[in-house]
């Protein structure tokens, strides 16, 4: 993998032309239905998903595309459980690694970045309700802040036009009551969350503040990391290496196999327009490989794509699906 980092998601954040949306959204269509009709299509390795906020719509504010609401949370992650995909722990995906062991290629772990409180009041109860695990990357510096964090580019942030828990960072007797709650692993995403290229000194006194506070405040060691922002280079992933954390996660979307670098574990950067097949798609290795294809054949093409699917930008309610009667069924592992 080239040690360069572009955005948090390749397919659904960059801006793209009329060609490549409508290509874009093709792919995840196919891709779902493949997953539905064939399972998955890699036969090892495993997903890890990629949240921040989670929090409603606030009627007349801007969505940015890492807002997931309550009730689309609750949908993806249900109808994943319902087609038989598996939740672990983060780190017990690390420990299967570590010892070499096969992890079915049902399993995907979630994780939440920089440590919103919505993760507390919003997200906790519905992983309580589903029993899925996850994992919360905390930059420390901003633990107990009624600020936005200051690298927070959504609108509302700050103001009261959006309730503050959809901005507010966690406190610590938040952070508390999540690892209480059994569910929840926090791991470190840097003190300060800056960006980091080229600075890789910094970077390690940075992280070694986190780490330090992870372990004062919750007694946690070797925590498992993520690159704030995504953003690494050659330098930063050694010195990575050499700090005591468990593995490293980046945002480029691709599944993890078992003889990635865990120092550079891939991410699907989930939205509010995935419905539960589009995640499922995405997890199973097909919507990488569609979306792959097509992002290199759609500057190719001629003809330009009907208006109603070039504005679509993946319409969630256009799209939506039925929520599964079973909360939580544990199927037979996809094939
Ligand atoms: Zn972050």
């Amino acid at each position: 993998m080239t040690p360069s980092n572009t955005s948090k998601s390749e397919w659904l954040l960059k801006p793209q032309s009329s060609a490549r949306t409508a290509a874009t959204w093709g792919a995840a269509k196919v891709a779902a239905g493949l997953q539905n009709l064939r399972g998955n299509l890699r036969a090892n390795g495993f997903g890890i998903l990629m949240y921040h906020r989670v929090v409603a719509r606030v009627p007349g504010i801007a969505v940015p595309t890492n807002n997931v609401s309550p009730d689309r949370l609750r949908r993806q992650l249900t109808g994943l459980l319902a087609r038989g995909f598996e939740s672990w722990p983060l780190t017990k995906l690390v420990d299967a690694h570590r010892a070499s062991r096969t992890v079915p290629s049902n399993v995907f772990a979630v994780t939440f970045d920089d440590g919103y409180e919505n993760n507390f009041t919003h997200a906790l109860p519905i992983l309580r309700e589903l029993n899925v695990p996850a994992t919360i990357f905390l930059s420390t510096k901003y633990l107990d802040s009624d600020q936005r964090f200051p690298f927070d580019d959504w609108s509302a942030s700050g103001t009261n036009q959006a309730p503050a828990d959809a901005w507010r960072p966690l406190s610590t007797g938040q952070c508390d009551e999540l690892l209480a709650s059994g569910l929840i692993e926090f791991g470190a995403h840097t003190h300060s969350h800056q960006r980091f290229i080229g600075r890789s000194a910094e970077f390690c006194d940075d992280v070694q503040t986190c780490l330090d506070i992870l372990r004062d405040r919750f007694g946690i060691e070797r925590p498992t990391f993520a690159f704030p922002y995504g953003e690494f280079d050659a330098q930063l992933v050694e010195s990575a290496r050499q700090l005591p954390l468990a593995c490293a996660v980046i945002s480029k979307n691709q599944r993890v196999e078992s003889g990635d670098d865990i120092f550079l574990w891939g991410r699907f950067h989930v939205s509010q327009s995935d419905t539960a097949a589009m995640v499922a798609a995405k997890l199973s290795g097909w919507y990488p490989l569609l979306a792959t294809t097509v992002r290199s054949l759609a500057p190719r093409l001629a003809w330009a794509p009907p208006a109603r699917i070039a504005c679509a930008h993946i319409d969630p309610l256009r799209y939506e699906e039925p929520l599964p009667a079973i909360a939580v069924s544990r199927k037979a592992t996809p094939r």
